[in-house]
């Protein structure tokens, strides 16, 4: 094949990857790799297509590069029927899936979820963090193992007992276009971070879940964005009830997120750019094996024998509920706003209550303060007043739990 007719032939190719269905897509990359494979006769490519080849409905080949197998709307995944698993934080985290799944992703997901297994949820963070940009002619064994000691030095700093496991990947982004920060020197050597070329770079990444049995969400994020320094590039979210959709796919939950991780997807969309994303993937990716893939921190508590507190799990989750209060603050009525008001300065108006029995003449000054509070949270609406303990265990049953048990442990 001429020059150019292999460029016309990448260029019908690029468009095909960039507004085809994943299906589509997927394919277009294997041609992709069939015309890079005669024109240089370089062996990965060959390799990169021979599993997805000899894929078949008994034995599934499980390549990130395959039509069938790299597609979830194609997945047969079974599981349990239900589909809501998990809803609250309090809840313990359960691997949910009783089948042996062919696919990869489920394996992956399932495997990694097992030591989380019992723990409530408001301890566990599925993390996502951008680790370093890697040039595409780089070595990615050479990366994951640097990648795994920095993993490493940041886990340490975590309490003991802490566990993480997850999965390492690449995306392919552009330098100028790229959607965190990094601090100056971790830029790849050469290249100006104020003015970056317009150049793919493989974005090295981590996809995991780590449990701390004290931190709480906001410490542990201030502790790796001190270790990965830089906006936007870690990610600590919250682990939101499982739900399974109606292809199999599974999502929100610890199970959900590690299946994600496990996905291997490849974003190969660069409008015209895209058959050469496809070449540069494939090479990035020859440089390791799924073995460097995998990243496994601590043992499961039954293992460890850590405990977990009960009164710092409390305390976690009164915290969280009143972040949420917070959030909508703008949106809560007078008694809500109450509510956040009691749960934060609790403690203080307790202590002050505690301080004007032994002096007569601010006792008055606190009734009155307190009196000033509470006739706040009923706003100018009787009915809230009268039923108050109904309204909120009707409205936010947890808060309210929370809230009623506070007062007499603290009184
Ligand atoms: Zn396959």
């Amino acid at each position: 094949m001429s020059k150019f007719a292999k460029r016309m032939r990448k260029n019908i190719l690029s468009l095909r990857i960039s507004n085809g269905t994943v299906h589509d897509k997927l394919k277009a990359a294997l041609q992709v790799m069939e015309l890079e494979y005669q024109d240089s006769k370089n062996q990965i490519f060959a390799n990169a297509m021979s599993k997805p080849r000899s894929c078949n409905a008994i034995r599934r080949c499980n390549s990130p590069w395959c039509p069938i197998c790299a597609n979830p709307k194609s997945s047969k995944a079974k599981r349990k029927a239900s589909t809501t698993i998990q809803s609250a934080p309090w809840e313990t985290v359960k691997p949910t899936t009783n089948t042996k799944p062919t696919e990869y992703r489920v394996r992956g997901g399932q495997r990694m979820v097992e030591a989380f297994d019992e723990l409530p949820s408001i301890v566990c963070h599925p993390i996502t963090i951008n680790m370093f940009l890697v040039a595409v002619n780089g070595c990615l064994n050479q990366i994951s193992r640097k990648a795994r000691r920095r993993m490493l030095r940041l886990l340490k700093k975590l309490t003991k007992g802490a566990i993480c496991r997850g999965k390492f990947d690449i995306a392919l982004m552009y330098l100028d276009e790229l959607e965190f920060d990094l601090p100056d020197n971790e830029w790849p050597t050469g290249i100006d971070p104020k003015s970056p070329p317009h150049e793919l770079y493989a974005m090295f990444h981590f996809h995991g879940v780590i449990f701390d049995p004290y931190l709480a969400r906001r410490e542990l994020r201030e502790i790796i964005a001190h270790e990965f320094s830089g906006a936007k590039r870690v990610c600590v979210r919250r682990a939101k009830g499982t739900t399974v959709l109606d292809d199999g796919t599974m999502c929100g939950g610890l199970q959900g997120y590690l299946e994600y991780a496990s996905m291997e997807k490849r974003e190969i969309s660069f409008g015209m750019d895209s058959a050469d994303a496809v070449v540069k993937l494939v090479q990035i990716d020859s440089t390791w094996k799924r073995a460097n893939r995998n990243f496994s921190f601590g043992k499961s508590i039954s293992e460890s024998g850590i405990n977990i507190s009960r009164s710092r799990i409390a305390v976690l989750l009164r915290q969280q509920h009143l972040d949420d209060v917070k959030a909508d603050n703008g949106k809560s009525i007078p008694a809500e706003q109450f509510i956040v008001q009691w749960l934060t300065f609790a403690d203080e108006y307790l202590e002050c209550v505690k301080r004007a029995r032994t002096n007569s003449i601010s006792m008055r000054h606190v009734c009155n303060f307190l009196y000033a509070l509470h006739s706040n949270w009923f706003g100018s609406d009787i009915f809230h007043q009268i039923d108050f303990i109904t309204y909120f265990k009707r409205k936010k049953p947890e808060l309210a739990k929370l809230l009623f048990e506070r007062v007499p442990n603290q009184i």
